[in-house]
């Protein structure tokens, strides 16, 4: 088997869509990036690229590329699992987290895991998403960025 991590944050700024793990948060300040900016996305995509010791999502689509621009991210995550299932691996487990001041992510969470565990083509019980605030403190705490980080095994399959 094989682990892999990935982490990204993302500004937050007024008139931008607030999107986490392929859903839209209902949110009056959305993230700022040159795709749809959903960082746990990005985060679990660098975790199976890390993984599988392939790069992280900038090799593979270059921010000064037009065509990603406000891509929507699971463009990314099918490709990592494309990639992973090439080298004979499939997803053993993902567990995550989303640092976000507010709103409140439990609303989300389930819908969030679904989504995810679609693309990772495994069941939910597979897919942990946890949320936490920054407490008022540092850029997450000040409403200032979304952060995402991420775990993933790769067993794999003869
Ligand atoms: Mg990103």
């Amino acid at each position: 088997m094989r682990i892999g991590f990935g982490s990204d944050i993302h500004g937050l700024v007024p008139d931008r869509p607030l999107i986490i793990g392929g859903v839209e948060i209902d949110s009056d300040l959305g993230a700022e990036g040159h795709s749809d900016a959903d960082a746990l996305t990005h985060a679990i995509t660098d975790a199976i690229l890390g993984a599988l010791a392939l790069g992280d999502i900038g090799t593979h689509f270059p921010p000064s590329d037009e065509r990603w621009r406000n891509a929507e991210s699971f463009v990314f995550l099918r490709f990592a699992v494309g990639e992973m299932k090439q080298h004979g691996y499939e997803i053993g487990n993902v567990d995550s987290t989303v640092h976000l001041e507010s709103p409140k992510l439990r609303p989300y969470i389930d819908e969030i895991r679904k989504g995810l565990a679609d693309a990772l083509e495994v069941e939910t019980n597979r897919v942990s998403v946890k949320a936490k605030t920054g407490e008022g403190i540092d850029v997450v705490g000040e409403r200032r960025a979304v952060r995402a980080e991420a775990v993933v095994s790769l067993e794999f399959k003869l």
